[in-house]
């Protein structure tokens, strides 16, 4: 008897049970493996032990920022940025979250004369203070925002507010400054925000005496040592913005952006060419679907993407990277982690 062709049908058969077999076993995993990555970040530490324990970045402001400025002048900033790094530094040793480390920064900083956010913003065209601000959480992509506030003591409690307790994402005006009212947060005379520095700087620029120097916004960014990230903005705008003009810093995904599975963004610059070119959420993406560094990403579009004195941003990553990439004269900046690293810096 010849078996010749029933061996071969026997043998294709077999061939294709295993093959069938194959690709069941290849989309069980591919199931398995992919319900492991599209869940929401943890809030747990990942078991990653080239992460570092915590890290922290701050800016207040990129700009034209002479270096023939006086000592005591560079001083003050230097002093007032370790100051608002130590806090984080401590808060972040003691275990505190990411994004309270970032409000309490930010405040620091917004209390601080020196800086245009909070205390110290920029004059508007008529003469008067509008301060906007964000802050985003990167364990579940939670955000929010204010812009064009007038009374707000302090800008950054009031994002993390409709953040965490609204069902919205952004308020603007007279409804944030209402917003305020309901959850508590300070509210201030406008008259508050002056300084004479910034009305010196909006009469230089108004009679063309000189051009819009750096405006000292300011941000931070952490990890902290659950492993979460979190960003946060704030800002008084541009020296005589006009119309309720609003910039990057309470735009998320433009002035700040945070996501656990990638980076937290703080900017500082030009508002329009932030939002333009979406700056912080490219950053993120070009690390999530090309697998850049935070370094390479923030650099690409730093570099490439945006002029020659836009801005700069400050990011650290999932693994606690941090980048501080600017195209402008200078950016204030400071940034602290877990191996000891504690720096202050304005030019290159
Ligand atoms: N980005 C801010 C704005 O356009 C200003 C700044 O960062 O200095 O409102």
């Amino acid at each position: 008897m010849d078996f010749g062709p029933h061996l071969d049908y026997v043998l294709t058969m077999l061939n294709r049970t295993a093959r069938l077999n194959a690709i069941l076993l290849t989309s069980l995993l591919a199931l398995v493996c992919g319900s492991c990555t599209s869940e929401p970040a943890s809030a747990e530490s990942e078991t990653d032990p080239a992460r570092a324990e915590y890290a922290i970045a701050i800016h207040g402001g990129a700009g034209v920022i002479s270096r023939s400025v006086d000592e005591s002048t560079r001083g003050r900033y230097e002093e007032s940025l370790k100051n608002a790094l130590e806090l984080g530094k401590k808060m972040l040793e003691e275990g505190a979250s990411a994004l309270d480390v970032v409000e309490q920064v930010v405040r620091k900083l917004e209390d601080d004369p020196l800086f245009n956010a909070g205390k110290g913003a920029v004059f508007t065209h008529e003469g008067g203070h509008e301060l906007d601000a964000s802050i985003m959480d990167g364990r579940q992509l939670a955000c929010g925002a204010i812009s064009g506030v007038t009374t707000v003591k302090n800008p950054i409690t009031l994002a993390r507010h409709v953040m965490e307790n609204s069902r919205h994402v952004l308020f603007a005006g007279p409804g944030a400054e209402k917003y305020a009212d309901t959850a508590g947060v300070e509210r201030v005379e406008n008259d508050y925000f002056h300084t004479e520095k910034r009305r010196k700087q909006w009469q230089d620029l108004r009679s063309r005496r000189e051009a819009a120097k750096e405006t000292s916004t300011v941000g931070a960014v952490v990890l902290d040592k659950m492993g979460n990230l979190a960003a946060g903005t704030s800002t008084g705008g541009m020296t005589d913005k006009r119309f309720g003009r609003i910039g990057d810093s309470p735009v998320v995904g433009a002035g700040t952006y945070a996501n656990n599975r990638t980076v937290a963004i703080s900017c500082t610059g030009s508002g329009e060419e932030f939002i333009r070119n979406v700056v912080a959420h490219d950053i993120s993406a070009l690390m999530e679907y090309k697998g850049l560094s935070v370094v390479e990403a923030a650099e690409e579009v730093v570099h490439r993407k945006l002029k020659k004195g836009d801005g700069g941003v400050i990011a650290v990553s999932k693994s606690g990277e941090i980048a501080m990439v600017f195209n402008s004269e200078g950016m204030f900046r400071g940034a602290a982690d877990s191996s000891g690293r504690f720096e202050v810096k304005i030019w290159d």
